[in-house]
């Protein structure tokens, strides 16, 4: 998955926004916590610095998905079927989904997935993203697919897939952000598009999709540098005006503050959720899958309790294709694994 930045006209994160980004688990609540929150706060607490090994794992796990992936996925497949078929796969691998399986078409960059009983089908420009986390350890990676044969759509991938590995080629400790995104810019520019300055790559933390660092799509003039840390980067190209809004509710979500809830069945599938998803995103889908209807009646009751971030699609404000390509990567010292090819 991706990070947007929500910083006026320009599209260029901010401090606020990397800040507000770090800080995406569960603060600490005045009320005494409940068993299930307090896992998630210890478990988040005891392997804060990861661990190599399953962060490679999780990789591996995800480069033979995107493999699997690619392999099934036809125009006129049900989006659906994709969705579940590549989360089956993940487990069967020995791996959990970090995020629901993002199938986002043509306009729409990210942040779309399957509902349950979801009827479209795969078409156009496919943008599939994948999480797979080992312990908590993050595998981000993404594709896109033309399902239309069109030559423009394959120029557009070809375009975030050369940024890509531009920019994989650039980072390193003691690199500024700003040069990778430069690099970034420069690669989907000189391909003939433009790169969608309001989502950037992101670092990544033990159960913290998004933890605090923003890899930017584009020159954002900031002076930061890489240090060792696991980093997932992915441009998107678009033939549009290089930028998105939000959408419509994509019905992916995340734990956003602790608290309870009083219905007993919001109650049962809260816990469930701190047990199986932590502060990760997960799905409407995932709920009904487990709870049937019962489940989704609960998530809008949790969701009315304000316990939830519902992540928007997020659509080039201009309408038109965007492209994505991700990899993840570990710098440490100098040594750098791009864990998901
Ligand atoms: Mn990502
Ligand atoms: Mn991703």
């Amino acid at each position: 998955m991706t990070e947007k930045q929500y910083g006026g006209a320009t599209g260029r994160g901010t401090d606020k926004m990397t800040k507000t980004s770090a800080n995406v688990g569960l603060p600490p609540s005045k009320k005494e916590p409940s068993s299930t929150s307090a896992k998630v706060l210890s478990d988040n607490n005891s392997v804060q610095s990861g661990d190599n090994e399953s962060y490679i794992k999780a990789g591996k796990i995800a480069a033979e998905v995107v493999k699997y992936a690619k392999s099934i996925i036809k125009k006129d497949v049900l989006l659906l079927e994709i969705a579940d078929k590549i989360e089956s796969k993940i487990i069967e691998l020995g791996g959990k989904p970090a995020f629901p399986v993002n199938l986002s078409i043509n306009e729409i960059a990210a942040h779309d997935t399957p509902a349950f009983n979801d009827a479209r089908k795969a078409s156009g420009l496919l943008k599939v993203d994948i999480g797979v986390q080992i312990e908590g350890c993050i595998a981000d990676t993404a594709f896109s697919l033309d399902l239309e044969n069109s030559e423009e759509n394959k120029k557009l991938i070809m375009a975030a897939e050369k940024a890509l590995l531009e920019a994989c080629k650039l980072i390193k400790e003691g690199v500024t952000i700003r040069e990778i995104g430069a690099s970034i810019e420069k690669a989907i520019k000189s391909s003939g598009f433009i790169p969608i300055n309001n989502l950037s790559g992101h670092s990544l933390e033990p159960y913290h999709l998004h933890s605090g660092i923003t890899i930017p799509n584009h020159d954002n003039s900031q002076e930061k540098t890489i240090e060792s840390g696991v980093y997932a980067i992915e441009p998107f190209a678009t033939i549009g005006l290089g930028s998105v809004r939000d959408g419509k509710l994509s019905g992916i979500y995340k734990i956003e503050r602790e608290g309870s809830v009083r219905d007993s069945t919001a109650r049962e599938v809260l816990a469930f959720i701190y047990e199986e998803y932590q502060t990760l995103p997960f799905c409407s889908r995932w709920i009904y899958k487990k709870f049937n209807s019962r489940g989704l009646l609960a998530l809008r009751r949790i969701e009315e309790s304000k316990l939830l971030h519902h992540y928007p699609q997020l659509i080039e404000v201009s309408g038109k294709k965007v492209s994505q390509a991700e990899h993840t990567i570990i710098i440490d010292k100098d040594k750098k694994t791009i864990t998901t090819i």
